[in-house]
C-alpha cells in the first residue's frame, strides 16, 4: 500500500482523497516512511516536519468527515525548496549563515498551500542561495541523483527534483532564477515550471536575483505541475511585481493536450553544436511527436541568445550582492565573533560572519556583482548586461510572431558526476546556456522528459518556452507530449522500472535501455 501511495501522482491522489478510498494520514505517512527509508541516501530534505504534515492531514480527514468542501488538492503532500519562508520551520536556503533562522511569517505561496489543506512534507535542499546547477555549493552536503547516487540531481533545487523522482513526494516547490527548476526536472526525469515572472507571488521567497526568480510546480506528470500551478499561481498584493490578471485555465490546457495546428519553434542557437548527441536525438525525436499530434513545425533563430549567459553572470551576481548584504550578523540567524579580537565593532563582526557563513559561490557572486556596479564601471558592465536584455527580449518578441511556442532542449547534458564540475564555475554557468533566455525576458518555460539518452541511459529534458502570460501553452503542449511519449515506452518513464522499495541503495527507477 505504501509504495503504490507514493507512486502515485498528485491527480491520482486527489481522486483517491476525495472519494474517501484512502485518508490524507495514509498519503502522508506513505511518503514520510518513504523518506526515512531512502533519504539517507538521496538527501533530498534539509528539514522533514513529520508532525507538521501529520497534523494538517488529520485536519483535512477531520473537514472532509464533517462534509466540508474542500480544495481539489486537498491532503496531498508537498516539498518546499529551503529558499521559500515557512512560519515555524527552519529556512536556511542552503546557507549556513542562516542556520537556525526560523521564519515567523509564510510566503504567500505557503498560505496558499496551506489554505488548500496540502500537507508540508518538509524543506528541500538546494545549492547555496540558490546558486549552482548541481546541489554541490549547498552547506549542507548535496542531494543525489536517484537514477544514478552518483550523479547530481540538478541544481539548485535538486531537493525538490530528487525528492519527487524518488517518490519521497508527489509534488515538490523550487525557485527558478536561471533555470533551478527546469534543469533539476530535465536530469531527473521529472517535469518542472518556471512561470511568467510575475506569475507567482515572491512574497516570502529570499530573493537571489529579484528580476528574475520566479517560483513553481516540480512534478512527475505536466498535469500535476498545471493543478500545483493554479494553487500557487495568481495576483497577490504583497509582491509589487505580481501581475494583476488571470492566469490562464492552464490545468484545462493540460487535460486537453491539443496541439493541432501550434506553430512550434525550434530556436537555432538553443540546439546542435554543444549539445550532447543523445540528448540532441531525444529532442528530435519529441519535436517529431508534436508533429504528429498536429502541430507545425518553423525555425527561428534569436542572435542575442549568445550572450545571454555574460548578460545574466552580470545581471544576477549584481542583484544578489545587494540582496545579500541584509545578511549582517544583526537581523538573522548566524553571528560569528572574531577570534582575538576583545570588543569587536559591528563591522568586524558583520566580516567574520560573513566570511563563515557564506560558501565559496556566494563569496564569488557579490564580489563579481559589487565589482560590475562599482561606480566607474556600472555603465561598462552592469549597463551593457540590462542593454543585451532587452534584445533577448525582442529576440523572443520576434520569434513568438513566427512561432506560438518555441522549444530547445533543456540542459545540454544529462546528469554529470559529482565534482566533475565543481573547479570549473565557468563549466558549471554552462549548463543555464538553454534555460537563461527565459528569465531574462519574463517569459514561461516548462521541462517534461524527452527520454533517455543512448549514450548513458539517463534522462534528457525537453523546454516548452511561451509568451509571458500564456503559460497555458506549456501544459498543451507538455502534455501532448508526454502522452505520446508515455504511449512509445508504454507508461510513464519514471514508472516504467518496478519500484524498488527496501533497499537504501534502491531508490528511484532502475536504468532500461530506451525502446
Ligand atoms: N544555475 C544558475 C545559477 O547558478 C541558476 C540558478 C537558479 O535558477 N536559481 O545562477
Amino acid at each position: 500500500m505504501t509504495t503504490d501511495l507514493t507512486r502515485s501522482t498528485a491527480a491520482a491522489l486527489a481522486d483517491l482523497l476525495t472519494q474517501g478510498s484512502i485518508s490524507a494520514r495514509e498519503v502522508a505517512q506513505a511518503h514520510l516512511d518513504r523518506t526515512a527509508e531512502v533519504d539517507a541516501a538521496v538527501h533530498s530534505y534539509l528539514h522533514v516536519d513529520t508532525e507538521g504534515a501529520l497534523s494538517t492531514a488529520d485536519e483535512v480527514d477531520r473537514r472532509r468527515a464533517a462534509g466540508e468542501s474542500l480544495h481539489a488538492l486537498a491532503g496531498v503532500p508537498i516539498a518546499v525548496k529551503d529558499v521559500i519562508a515557512t512560519r515555524g520551520l527552519p529556512t536556511t536556503c542552503g546557507s549556513r549563515i542562516l542556520q537556525g533562522w526560523v521564519p515567523p511569517y509564510d510566503a504567500t505561496l505557503v498560505t496558499r498551500l496551506r489554505r488548500a489543506g496540502m500537507p508540508i512534507l518538509g524543506k528541500t535542499n538546494m545549492d547555496e542561495f540558490a546558486m549552482g546547477s548541481s546541489t554541490e555549493h549547498s552547506a549542507y552536503g548535496p542531494s543525489r541523483n536517484p537514477w544514478d547516487l552518483d550523479r547530481i540531481p540538478g541544481g539548485s533545487g535538486g531537493g525538490s527534483s530528487s525528492a519527487v523522482a524518488s517518490f519521497q513526494a508527489p509534488l515538490a516547490i523550487g525557485t527558478d532564477t536561471g533555470g533551478s527548476i527546469r534543469q533539476p526536472a530535465a536530469v531527473t526525469g521529472t517535469v518542472g515550471t518556471k512561470p511568467t515572472y510575475g506569475g507567482v507571488s515572491r512574497y516570502g521567497l529570499v530573493a537571489l536575483a529579484s528580476s528574475l526568480d520566479q517560483a513553481g510546480p516540480c512534478t512527475r506528470t505536466v498535469l500535476d505541475a498545471a493543478l500545483l500551478h493554479e494553487v500557487i499561481g495568481g495576483h497577490d498584493p504583497m509582491d509589487s511585481t505580481s501581475i494583476d490578471a488571470p492566469v490562464p485555465p492552464l490545468v484545462e490546457a493540460a487535460r486537453r493536450a491539443d496541439v493541432s495546428g501550434l506553430r512550434v519553434g525550434i530556436v537555432r542557437e538553443l540546439t546542435g553544436e554543444g549539445f550532447q548527441a543523445g540528448v540532441q536525438t531525444r529532442f528530435e525525436q519529441a519535436v517529431q511527436h508534436l508533429v504528429d499530434a498536429g502541430a507545425e513545425v518553423v525555425e527561428v533563430s534569436c542572435p542575442s541568445f549568445t550572450y545571454a549567459l555574460a548578460a545574466y553572470y552580470l545581471i544576477l551576481p549584481s542583484e544578489a550582492s545587494s540582496n545579500l548584504a541584509k545578511f549582517d550578523a544583526m537581523r538573522y540567524g548566524l553571528r560569528v565573533a572574531p577570534s582575538g579580537i576583545p570588543d569587536p565593532s559591528a563591522e568586524q563582526v558583520m566580516a567574520a560572519t560573513r566570511d563563515a557563513g557564506f560558501g565559496d559561490e556566494v563569496k564569488r557572486r557579490i564580489i563579481l556583482g559589487t565589482y560590475a556596479l562599482s561606480s566607474g564601471y556600472y555603465d561598462a558592465y552592469y549597463g551593457s548586461a540590462q542593454k543585451v536584455r532587452r534584445l533577448i527580449a525582442d529576440d523572443f518578441t520576434r520569434a513568438f510572431e513566427a512561432a506560438d511556442v518555441l522549444v530547445s532542449p533543456t540542459a545540454p547534458t544529462t546528469a554529470f558526476r559529482f565534482g566533475d564540475k565543481l573547479d570549473d564555475p565557468m563549466a558549471m554557468y554552462l549548463n543555464d546556456i538553454a534555460t537563461i533566455p527565459a528569465n531574462l525576458a519574463g517569459i514561461p518555460g516548462i521541462s517534461v522528459p524527452s527520454g533517455l539518452a543512448d549514450e548513458d541511459g539517463l534522462p534528457a529534458g525537453f523546454q516548452i518556452l511561451a509568451p509571458a502570460m500564456r503559460d497555458d501553452r506549456l501544459y498543451a503542449v507538455g502534455a501532448a507530449l508526454e502522452a505520446r511519449l508515455a504511449a512509445a515506452w508504454g507508461g510513464a518513464m519514471l514508472d516504467r522500472a518496478p519500484a524498488l522499495a527496501g533497499s537504501g541503495a534502491a531508490v528511484g527507477p532502475t536504468r532500461t535501455k530506451e525502446a
